[in-house]
């Protein structure tokens, strides 16, 4: 097994796998919403308490305030008189000092401040005139202040000072929190498995794929992955399989190919082999049999090269190798090919014919074109028979130029049509030999056609007997050229 092979087969260990990376997302999006949960609503509450509360003792203060100022000064018996008459507030510690803050009343026993000064923030505030308020939570109870000035005909005559120490609202914030606490974990242990059972489901998809990916790439180019469903794995899925299908049909024609082209070889080898053993073996073999057969050791030899020459034309095709494409004259390239072929014409009692229109100019290169039109013209003599004819037309229909070569040959059955142009397909074998034929000429024609957006159709010929083959290529106009 090879290092690349090794690498890629490794199971991706959990923490890096895309199962994690599912997980930890879902966790973390949880894990905000828990902290939240956790956060908001609580500082909500407290918030509401504290301003209830600090409103609440304000206006106390308020009262006091101004039930306290009756008169132009404060004093200790007057404020103890007023105090009385109020009603006592439970859990509550009311101060009253006079402008100089100086405590007048103190509502504590135990830490009983009266005739002492009170300097705290909130006295001093409302001896400036100002009602302040102030709460804080701390040690399992909530704590409250407030101060307001006590004023009479718009002189501060002293403070109220009012302090509330709430333990009972406390536990219910403290129990709401703790309630809180306790859903956010059930829900943590909940997302936890549902977070571990749906990043399993999502990749279970990807897994699958990778596998078919490793079991393609090992050869076994028939595995499709079954349906994934509707979503984008689904959608990669079917790429996944389009792709092994022309992975599959390139395969096949690579290996179709290959022992096709080895077997083409062989046979003319094999008839070398055979006619050499026939002289070497046969001791009084005259000189005329000897000559005849080295002429067919040649022969042999001469469709060898062709063979060659045309794999080594597809090669070329296949590779795509770079070509640059030049304004062509489709009849000038028609008439040398019809010049070269006017002999195996005569030789095959074959009439030539050859109509050409002017301005068929294509873009390509000159021997491509020249290739196409020989491959055509070439077949149209070779399957003809003696008296027959072949028309040979440029035109120009269009945006298209054309290239029709029409013959009164053996013709092609109609369901071997499609096939022609594949590689090393013949109708008729023995006539493709004895003509010298490779099997290959349509499918470089066409494959060349193509190269220069071209393509080449084939059909009976509506004259009658025989084939009509159409190469057809996009006209060069006048402002293509550059
Ligand atoms: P080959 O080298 O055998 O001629 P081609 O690829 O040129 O190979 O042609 C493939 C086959 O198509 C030929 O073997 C022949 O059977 C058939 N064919 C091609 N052109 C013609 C034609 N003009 N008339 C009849 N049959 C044709």
């Amino acid at each position: 097994m090879t290092a690349a092979k090794q690498t890629s087969e490794t199971r991706v260990p959990f923490f890096r796998s895309i199962q994690a990376k599912y997980a930890l997302t879902y966790l973390l999006v949880v894990a905000v919403i828990l902290i939240v949960m956790n956060t908001y609503p609580l500082l909500m509450a407290e918030n509401m308490v504290f301003s209830s509360k600090e409103n609440t003792l304000k206006r106390q203060a308020l009262v006091i305030g101004s039930a306290l100022a009756v008169s132009e000064t404060l004093t200790r018996e007057g404020v103890e008189q007023t105090m009385a008459l109020l009603e006592e507030v439970q859990g509550t510690r009311v101060l009253v000092t006079n402008a100089d803050g100086q405590v007048l009343y103190d509502s504590s026993d135990e830490d009983n401040r009266l005739g002492g000064y009170a300097l705290m923030g909130e006295v001093v505030a409302a001896l400036r005139g100002q009602d302040v308020s102030r709460s804080e939570y701390r040690d399992g109870a909530i704590r409250c202040w407030a101060a307001a000035p006590a004023m009479y005909n718009g002189q501060t005559l002293g403070a109220v000072y009012i302090y509330e120490y709430d333990r009972e609202q406390a536990q219910v914030l403290l129990s709401i929190q703790s309630n809180l606490r306790y859903i956010s974990l059930v829900i943590c242990a909940a997302a936890a498995v549902l977070v571990l059972l749906l990043s399993k489901a999502l990749t279970r998809n990807t897994g699958r794929l990778l596998s078919a990916i490793r079991r393609v790439r090992e050869g076994e180019y028939s595995h499709r992955v079954e349906s994934l469903g509707r979503d984008e794995m689904a959608q990669l899925a079917d790429e996944f399989n389009q792709l092994t299908d022309r992975l599959q049909t390139t395969e096949e024609a690579r290996r179709r190919f290959v022992s096709d082209a080895s077997h083409e070889l062989k046979t003319p080898l094999a008839s070398i082999r055979l006619l050499t053993d026939s002289i070497l073996q046969n001791e009084s073999v005259d000189m005329g049999t000897v000559r005849e057969f080295v002429a067919d050791i040649g022969e042999e030899a001469d469709r060898l090269t062709r063979i060659s020459e045309h794999l080594l034309a597809l090669t070329r095709l296949d590779a795509g190798a770079e070509r640059k494409p030049e304004p062509v004259e489709l009849g000038a390239v028609t008439e040398k090919v019809v010049h070269l072929l006017t002999p195996l014409a005569q030789a095959g009692e074959v009439e030539l014919k050859c109509r050409i229109e002017p301005a068929c100019t294509l873009l390509a290169t000159e021997d491509d074109i020249y290739q196409v039109a020989f491959n055509l013209m070439e077949n149209a003599i070779k399957y003809n028979l003696p008296g027959g004819r072949v028309d040979v037309t440029v035109r120009r229909l269009g945006g298209k130029v054309s290239l029709i070569v029409c013959d009164t040959g053996v013709g092609v059955p109609r369901e071997d049509m499609p096939k022609i142009f594949d590689r090393f397909y013949r109708v008729d074998k023995a006539r493709s030999r004895a003509a010298g034929g490779t099997g290959l000429g349509l499918s470089i024609a066409r494959d060349t056609a193509r190269l220069h957006g071209g393509d080449i159709k084939v059909g009976p010929n509506p004259a009658g007997r025989g084939t009509r083959f159409e190469a057809e290529f996009p006209v060069l106009k006048e402002g293509d050229r550059r």
